[in-house]
């Protein structure tokens, strides 16, 4: 298969090739089946941070291998080719059986083990303070133990790559080491930590901050805080939220700087929820109900906790050219080569260069455009996408 189009930072038009999964070359020649030279080639997607689509949860305790494989579908549609699907603060034989259904499905479907780069947990081991705790169900936030989370790894046959955690719970620290020495990213987020139980936090291998700003006090000491810390932290990489809600445009640029772009990465963290109309909606677990807002928020019912995205980063990545000084190719970046860095998977993805993995993000897009015109999403030399010439959607059923 051939792709015609500009890679992302470039100016001329170039012919992409795969073959048996992988880019062949890269050049003038070839008769090209997808794009133009109007289109954008970008490398594959790749959100660290979606906890379902279209009203399927990743955290519910009913969660089926084709569920899973039906909630791909949202991402795919929105040139999101690469992802870590996110089960969240839940009851452990819910989490459990979630981790299952998405381990199930890569064996199953070559699509979506090429797409699950790893798996994300996040909770149950965070605050249970209201504020930081953000949406997750406060019944089921608790201390962490290392063979309850064992147990997770067993279920996901190995791929939890992602691990976010309150480092104030008590035996964060010994937690920290273990998993860091398992290969485990440690994440910190939705803590309440001082900002000295951050820094030992880093010292015992914590590499990165959940989506930073948010999942946080609405109100904290102007200077001695831990966001300030985190953000100061070179050794944390930051996964933020770019969908013009969860943090406002000015805190967005100051994050994008402060990170100095190396170590950022855009994250939906879109909601199970996300696709359907506006309305309050019942969880799969617990008791919480949360709303979607007319203009996209999401939000824990009657408070103003906000409950997960419904952007995915076909918005977050224009939102980000917009709202700070990134070119297209830089906020591209922060959403392919980065993530896939932190997951030191970049010697097959994040660049669209021979031997590389063929996982691409095929687009229109011109300044000021609110979201990506995703012409195609390719997992693996798969077409996972393909936007009719009519603009209506046409998407490969599995
Ligand atoms: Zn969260």
């Amino acid at each position: 298969m051939v792709f015609r189009g500009k890679i992302v930072g470039t100016e001329t038009p170039v012919s992409v090739t795969i073959e048996d999964g992988r880019i062949t070359s890269v050049g003038e020649d070839g008769e090209a089946s997808l794009g133009g030279a109007d289109v954008w080639i970008s490398p594959g997607i790749f959100d660290v941070q979606v906890n379902g689509a279209g009203g399927i949860n990743f955290s519910s305790g009913d969660l089926t291998v084709e569920r899973v494989l039906q909630a791909c579908e949202w991402p795919y549609r929105a040139g999101t080719a690469l992802f870590c699907p996110t089960v969240t603060t839940s009851p452990a034989e819910h989490a459990i059986s979630g981790l299952r259904a998405l381990a199930g499905a890569c064996e199953q479907s070559k699509a979506a083990d090429a797409s699950f780069v790893g798996f994300h947990v996040e909770g149950p081991y965070i605050a249970s303070e209201d504020g930081p705790r953000g949406a997750h169900p406060l019944q089921h936030t608790r201390d962490p133990d290392w063979d309850e989370f064992c147990r997770y790894q067993e279920a996901a046959e190995g791929r939890i790559r992602i691990l976010t955690l309150a480092p104030e719970r008590e035996g964060s620290l010994a937690f920290i080491e273990k998993a860091a020495d398992a290969g485990v990213i440690v994440a910190l987020g939705h803590t309440g930590a001082s900002r000295a139980r951050i820094r030992e936090a880093v010292a015992a291998g914590a590499r990165m901050s959940t989506h930073l700003g948010n999942g946080a006090h609405a109100e904290i000491p102007r200077h001695d805080n831990y966001i300030w810390e985190q953000l100061a932290a070179d050794e944390l990489w930051a996964g933020i939220i770019p969908d013009g809600h969860h943090l406002p445009p000015p805190v967005l640029k100051s994050f994008y700087r402060s990170k100095q772009k190396e170590r950022l990465c855009l994250v939906s963290d879109v909601s199970s929820i996300a696709g359907l109309p506006p309305g309050v909606y019942g969880r799969s677990y617990g008791t919480d109900e949360v709303e979607i807002h007319e203009n996209g928020k999401i939000s824990l019912a009657g408070t103003p906790y906000l409950a997960g995205a419904s952007l995915f980063l076909d918005h977050g990545i224009p939102n980000t050219v917009a709202y700070t000084d990134a070119t297209l190719a830089e906020a591209v970046e922060t959403a392919t080569i980065n993530p896939a860095r932190l997951l030191g998977v970049d010697d097959r993805l994040g660049r669209v260069a021979p031997g590389m993995d063929a996982s691409l993000t095929l687009f229109r897009w011109a300044e000021g455009q609110e979201a990506l015109s995703v012409v195609a999403t390719i997992v693996r030399g798969e077409v996972a996408y393909k936007a009719s010439s009519s603009g209506a959607v046409q998407s490969r059923r599995r």
